[in-house]
């Protein structure tokens, strides 16, 4: 691999997460966990519009298949149909709950979420952190079809994270973040049962630095999973548990990535703020920033929209 170049596209976030590329308007969507922010970055002029909203902390955002306008968020323990068109900022989006998780728990909040080929959400939440402490054990993963009943699919977990799934649709991938270890399970795509837990990638053993967060697949059927404090995005093959590439990003606090552009082949990185001492903002100018990756070599797939 030739060296990729890295660039920035955003201003300084807190907690920049969950980038999606939507296929159908060629937008990229993000969020900013603890301000509530979601954001829209269209990448022919550049400019990133927002939307807040007012129902706690935002830890993804998905568009809803079908439904211009309409964007399935996981607000606090909430799950939110959010009305924004992207095209002007917004200070307060108009939102419904869709449905409510984690009843039995303490503080916890969503975390990361992907969609299935089948329409179906899969969300995870988390113990709410204080500062790098993350309460063990609190969240849990769950998936969610237009029924809107969620159904607790993996519990506990400490940080739900990283979600995709193989080319053949038979494995899911997963990451719970503290344990440093990613997870296949046999999935069933039209029934979404999940089976069979192993790990197919553990980061103490392969001496990966960092907490591996967001997730996704490329068309060779490797991962590209985002490192936080690790400053970097690795390349893995969940079959032989080799790192295949390392890319060095210039913001240590690395939170995930998403392939996107006309043709897939350009790698989105979003990266936080949060936690960072104030000497390690300054050595850092770019930590917090969303990064585009280019020249890697490498292409993704159409992600899902949310089937309502
Ligand atoms: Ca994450």
């Amino acid at each position: 691999m030739a060296k990729p170049s890295v660039e920035v596209v955003s201003q300084r976030y807190i907690l920049g997460e969950g980038p999606h590329w939507d296929h159908n308007t060629q937008k990229l969507y993000f969020v900013d966990i603890m301000t509530s922010k979601i954001c829209r970055l269209d990448p022919e002029t550049g400019v990133i519009t927002t939307a807040t909203l007012d129902c706690g902390t935002v830890g993804f955002v998905i568009p809803v298949e079908g439904m211009p306008g309409k964007l399935v968020a996981g607000a606090d323990k909430s799950l939110v149909l959010v009305t924004w068109d992207g095209e002007t900022n917004v200070e307060k989006a108009p939102t419904s709950v869709l449905a409510n998780v984690d009843a039995d728990r303490g503080e916890t909040r969503w975390n990361d979420g992907k969609v299935d080929s089948s329409g179906r959400l899969w969300a995870g939440t988390m113990g709410v952190e204080q500062g790098d402490y993350f309460p063990p054990n609190q969240g849990s993963l769950y998936s969610v079809t237009n029924s809107l009943t969620p159904k607790k699919e993996v519990s506990p977990v400490t940080i739900s994270n990283g979600l995709a799934w193989s080319l053949q649709n038979d494995t899911m991938y997963y990451i719970d973040s503290v344990p440093r270890q990613i997870y296949g399970f046999d999935y069933d795509s039209k029934t979404g049962a999940i089976s069979n837990k192993r790990v197919v990638f553990d980061l103490e053993k392969a001496s990966v630095k960092g907490l591996p967060d967001g997730m996704t697949i490329d068309t060779d059927g490797n991962l590209w999973v985002a490192l936080f404090t690790g400053g970097a995005v690795i390349q893995v093959n969940p079959q032989t548990g080799k790192v295949l590439n390392t890319v060095a990003i210039p913001a240590e606090r690395v939170t995930s990535v998403a392939f996107g552009g006309p043709n897939f082949d350009v790698l989105y990185v979003t990266t936080a703020t949060v936690g960072m001492k104030e000497a390690e903002l300054q050595e850092q100018p770019h930590a917090g920033c969303v990064f585009v990756v280019k020249g890697l070599g490498a292409r993704g797939l159409k992600a899902n929209s949310f089937k309502l």
